[in-house]
């Protein structure tokens, strides 16, 4: 890429993580959001995970200031017109990533749109963008400084180069691509987050035990993490709203939410970020 702006687009959770690894990696970054303070606890949280590489020691105290040199931050959309491609981090609502993703696309004629939405149809959101070819889905994992992959998801009308260009930019962001197709829940949450779905099932027929179930998966399967913990970390209101996604968008009752997970978002048990879900927190 000989144009080394990136824009992102919201700098919340996911938005900072991808602002912090693009500084990083040498690209200049120009990450906007609607007001000054979401820029203002990004911008003290970027400074925070670059200085976990320097204490690490992957990275110098020179590296650091660099990287923090090369964040720029804005409330001006049109402040990102120079960059060769933009992420759109802003949260999962359908009409107001429409609004932003066509107001991005008239900015441009040359930028690449890329949403990473981790539930929205792709060719949804670049149906109501200039340069449809021009859209495409990079749907990175949280904590995105940590998690290696990038699903790339091509719409209907992404076109080639798009994808090609994408997928340089992951390298170069030290991820690695995986093409998907713009099917509900792509590939990760598709497979993800009805294993979750199930492990509720099991807590709710009374088979075993949250503790159990991820000491289950732990020791029989070698995931890092049990599924029950994996949810509280998630977030129970995310993971059901995904399996709301792939039952509407699949029209599958193999989807069907557990009733269980749907009692626990509505008393308020959202997992880590509320203090309680299938584990407490202090
Ligand atoms: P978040 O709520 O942490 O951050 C969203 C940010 O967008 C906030 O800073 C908010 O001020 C800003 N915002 C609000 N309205 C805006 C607008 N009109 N224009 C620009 N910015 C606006 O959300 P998040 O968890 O970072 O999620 C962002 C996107 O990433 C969503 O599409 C989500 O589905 C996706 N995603 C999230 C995760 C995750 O684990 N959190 C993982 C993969 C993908």
């Amino acid at each position: 890429m000989s144009n080394q702006n990136i824009g992102v687009v919201g700098a919340g959770t996911m938005g900072q993580g991808i602002a912090q690894v693009a500084v990083a990696s040498g690209f200049n970054v120009h990450l906007y959001d609607v007001a000054e303070e979401p820029l203002g606890r990004a911008k003290a949280n970027i400074n925070k995970g670059l200085g976990k590489l320097v204490t690490k020691e992957k990275i110098s105290e020179a590296d650091k200031d660099a990287a923090l040199a090369r964040l720029a931050t804005t409330t001006t959309l049109d402040a990102l017109s120079s960059c060769a491609v933009i992420i759109e981090a802003a949260p999962e609502q359908p009409e107001l990533k429409e609004k932003l993703l066509r107001d991005l696309s008239q900015l441009s004629s040359t930028a690449i749109l890329a949403s990473n939405t981790s539930s929205l149809s792709l060719t949804r959101l670049a149906a109501v963008c200039e340069r449809p070819e021009r859209v495409v889905g990079m749907h990175f994992f949280n904590p995105v400084p940590v998690l290696k992959l990038v699903e790339v998801i091509r719409a209907e009308q992404t076109a080639d180069a798009t994808v090609a260009e994408i997928e340089k930019l992951a390298k170069a962001l030290g991820k690695t691509a995986v093409p998907v197709g713009d099917a509900p829940g792509f590939a990760v949450n598709r497979l993800l987050v009805p294993m979750i779905n199930e492990a509720a099932f099991i807590v709710q027929e009374g088979t075993a035990t949250p503790e159990a179930v991820d000491d289950a998966m732990k020791l029989g399967a070698a995931h890092p993490m049990g599924p029950l913990a994996l949810a509280d970390l998630i977030g129970l209101d995310v993971c059901l709203a995904i399996m709301d996604v792939l039952q509407e968008g699949f029209g599958d009752p193999k989807y069907r939410p557990c009733p269980l997970l749907k009692r626990m978002v509505a008393a308020g048990y959202l997992g880590r970020k509320s203090g309680r879900g299938f584990y407490h927190y202090d």
